[in-house]
Formats: structure tokens, C-alpha cells, sequence
């Protein structure tokens, strides 16, 4: 049985844990990834069948970690949004023209995003453990000992939890976390249609919450369907006709010919926000430390803003002999991006009420919200500033500076 030393593990190999080793280990800290999947099986296009909106911020991150060169191929910029409420024929728009800083954002297969990053791990000096679960941590005052269940350990300063939204670690270390699961379940699919996309996503909200059109490269799009759960479950069990049926309910026929894809995926949704993000030697990141309603497309948004503020800290901390595992670091940390999350999770939370709202004064209080914003530039363009990443206090990273 043998300990191997870093300065830091990250115990989850998702994408905020791959994504924060290769910046890590880009700056040359001794970094230590631990993923209970074998790295080779994360990037199967049946594990995950979704696509992400990667915000402006995002970008900058994944660029300034030389990450976007191998994402680019698979990117399809977001040129606008149309918002709609039902069948209200009030629309909101927003259109990259109204601002300076070129695309709202890109769609991206997830599966892409986990081939470039894995690539990455692979080939940075990065100690990788994938294949393996953690057993146990402890957390000692100089060092934080991380048990493996093949018997071996590592040992650092600090120990990332990016162990996704049940994290493991969270709970072993005793953290608490407020919860709420919501009574919708996500759809995910994709969709080929006849006509082109032109880069515009559209957001229906419809009474069982919304039905998001995602625009991917070529005429291709990404389906994010939110039901009910037990009608949710219905639909997943129709035939291929049933449910192509069901899509082109919802979907219409303004690309003309619809023909869904293969795969069809079902998330519960919940909403999750641990009461620290950090302890004795530890932080959480991504999904471990905030899991929120996707309705606004940002939960890896705020991962990856998490691990650039991370990163930025761990690296300041180094460079001045300091150690990143104690607490003037963890508690810059901690005060950095908790307020960011916690405001995000009061949002999408918050917009999924709203417009599951049936009542008619309230529908009539949002689509007067809708007119009120289209037509008020200045509140436009603050929204869509915080949805692109742009606005609040960045990382480096996320403002195309290096680390
Ligand atoms: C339907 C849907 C659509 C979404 N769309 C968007 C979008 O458009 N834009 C956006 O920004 N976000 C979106 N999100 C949110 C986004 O997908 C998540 O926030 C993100 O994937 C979280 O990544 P993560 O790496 O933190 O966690 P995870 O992906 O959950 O990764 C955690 C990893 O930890 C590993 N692990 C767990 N326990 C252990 C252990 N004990 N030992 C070793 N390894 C362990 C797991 O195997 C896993 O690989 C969406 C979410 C949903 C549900």
C-alpha cells in the first residue's frame, strides 16, 4: 500500500473537476484527480445526452486553458434568444447585436466537452486515479489523507470536492445542505430539422415548465423538456412515433421537418446549496457545493467559475509560501462564490415559480415583466451581461487574463 503526495486531489473527474486539474496542473501545482469512472468511459456519447449553453465568462476559461481550440469545432455560437410565455404572443428577444462582445454564448454536446477535457488530463502531469472511489477522507492538521478502495491513499494540503450534486465528501465532512426536489423531470433529446436554426435559442414556458430549443452545429438541436414527473414518465415510455408526436406538440413546425434522435434522457430536477463551501482542508466546487433548476442554462456556468476563482486562489496562496488548505484561503473563497451561487439559485428558482404560475394575475404580471424588459434596453442588456458571465466580481480566467 503506498501514499503519494500532491498539493491538492480533486476527487471528481465530471467537467468542473477535470476542468479545474488541467488549470492546476497548467500552473504547475502537484494535483492529484480521483474519478470513479474509468476517464476512457466519460466521454461515451450514451452517458450523458446533454448539451450544454456555455456562457461568455465560460469561454474565456476554457480558452485561456487552451481548452477551446478542441471545443470550437463542436460550437454552435447563440446569435439570439426568444423567450415566449405559452402560447401569449408576447415575446422577449435578445440579440447579440445589442452588445459589443460577439456571441451570447455556444451550444455544446456535453460529450465534446468531456473529449477535450479528458484529452487534456491525459496528457498533463497530473497524478489520475480514475476507476476509483474514495473510502474515506481525513482531514489532519497538516495534511488531508484521501483513502482509495484499491488500499493505496494520497495525501495534500487541500482536498476540491467536485463529486457532483449527492457529493460524498460533502456529507462525510459533515457539511449540511439545503434541498428541494421540484416536481418536473427533464426530457433530453436532440432533433434534426429541414430547415436552420440560424443560431437562435428559443425558451417556451409552458404550464409543466419550460421546453428550451437549443440550436447545435449544423441543422441540429438540443431538447430540454421539462414535465411533470409522472407525465414525464409517460412520454419517455411512447414508441418512437408517440413520442416524435409528443416533440412536434411542443416544438412546432417552424424548421419545418422534425426527426428526433435515438437517445432519450430523463434528469429529476432539484435544487441543492451547501451551507459551506468549505472545511478542514477542503472546498466543494461545482454541483458538490450548488445544484440548480436548469431553466437558465448556467449550472456548469457557475462550476466553471468556481474552479477559475479556485485556481487563482490556490495558486496566489502557493506563490506567496502560503498553505491553500487553511483559512484566509478557504474563507476568500468561500465569500467569493458562495453570494455568486446563492443569487443564481434565488433566480432560476425564482423564474420557474413565475412561469409555472397559472393563475392569471400572475401571467399577466410576467408577460407585462416580458414586455418591460424587451423594451427597456439598459435592463436588458444587465441581464444578458449576467447570463454571459460578464458581470460580478470574475476570476482572472473568466476575464481572458491568465492565471
Ligand atoms: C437537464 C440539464 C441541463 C443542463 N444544462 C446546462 C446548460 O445548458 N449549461 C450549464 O451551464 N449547465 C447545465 N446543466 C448543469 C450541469 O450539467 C451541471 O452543473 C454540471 O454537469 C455539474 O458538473 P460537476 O462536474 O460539478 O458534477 P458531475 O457531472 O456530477 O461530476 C461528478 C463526478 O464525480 C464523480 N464521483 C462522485 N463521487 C465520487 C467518489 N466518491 N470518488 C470518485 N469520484 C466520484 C462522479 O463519477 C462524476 O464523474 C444542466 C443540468 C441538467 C440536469
Amino acid at each position: 500500500m503506498t501514499e503519494r503526495r500532491a498539493e491538492v486531489i480533486i476527487v471528481g473527474g465530471g467537467m468542473v473537476g477535470m476542468c479545474l486539474a488541467v488549470a492546476l496542473a497548467d500552473a504547475g501545482v502537484a494535483t492529484a484527480l480521483v474519478e470513479r469512472a474509468r476517464m476512457a468511459d466519460l466521454a461515451e456519447p450514451e452517458r450523458d445526452g446533454r448539451a450544454s449553453a456555455i456562457a461568455a465568462g465560460s469561454q474565456r476559461i476554457l480558452d485561456g486553458l487552451g481548452l477551446w481550440q478542441a471545443i470550437a469545432p463542436h460550437a454552435q455560437p447563440i446569435h439570439g434568444i426568444r423567450v415566449a410565455d405559452g402560447a401569449s404572443p408576447l415575446f422577449l428577444h435578445f440579440d447579440e447585436d445589442e452588445l459589443a462582445e460577439g456571441p451570447l454564448g455556444w451550444i455544446v454536446e456535453n460529450t465534446a466537452i468531456r473529449q477535450a477535457l479528458g484529452h487534456a488530463v491525459t496528457g498533463a502531469d497530473l497524478l489520475v486515479a480514475d476507476g476509483r472511489q474514495v473510502t474515506k477522507v481525513e482531514y489532519g492538521t497538516r495534511r488531508a489523507h484521501v483513502l482509495l478502495d484499491d488500499g493505496n491513499s494520497l495525501a495534500a494540503r487541500l482536498v476540491i470536492a467536485a463529486d457532483g450534486r449527492n457529493s460524498p465528501l460533502r456529507a462525510a465532512a459533515g457539511i449540511d445542505a439545503v434541498r428541494w426536489s421540484y416536481p418536473q423531470t427533464a426530457i433530453v433529446c436532440s432533433v434534426d430539422h429541414e430547415l436552420s436554426h440560424d443560431g437562435i435559442a428559443h425558451e417556451h414556458f409552458l404550464p409543466p415548465g419550460p421546453f428550451a430549443i437549443l440550436p447545435m452545429t449544423g441543422n441540429r438541436s438540443s431538447i430540454v423538456w421539462t414535465e411533470e414527473a409522472a407525465r414525464a414518465r409517460a412520454i419517455l415510455s411512447l414508441d418512437d412515433a408517440g413520442f416524435a408526436e409528443q416533440l412536434r406538440l411542443r416544438f412546432g413546425s417552424f424548421l419545418g421537418q422534425l426527426s428526433p434522435g435515438s437517445g432519450r434522457w430523463h434528469h429529476p430536477l432539484s435544487a441543492i446549496l451547501a451551507r459551506s463551501f468549505t472545511g478542514h482542508r477542503l472546498a466543494l466546487a461545482g454541483d458538490a457545493a450548488h445544484a440548480i433548476h436548469p431553466i437558465a442554462g448556467q449550472g456548469l456556468n457557475l462550476g466553471l467559475r468556481d474552479i477559475a476563482a479556485l485556481a487563482e486562489i490556490v495558486t496566489d496562496t502557493l506563490r506567496v509560501g502560503l498553505d491553500p488548505g487553511l483559512e484566509p484561503a478557504l474563507a476568500r473563497y468561500q465569500k467569493w462564490r458562495r453570494s455568486d451561487n446563492l443569487a443564481m439559485l434565488a433566480v432560476t428558482d425564482a423564474l420557474n415559480r413565475l412561469f409555472a404560475n397559472e393563475i392569471p394575475a400572475v401571467r399577466l404580471a410576467r408577460d407585462l415583466g416580458l414586455g418591460i424588459v424587451h423594451r427597456t434596453r439598459p435592463l436588458k442588456k444587465l441581464f444578458m451581461r449576467q447570463a454571459m458571465g460578464l458581470a460580478g466580481d470574475l476570476p482572472r480566467l473568466a476575464s481572458g487574463k491568465p492565471l
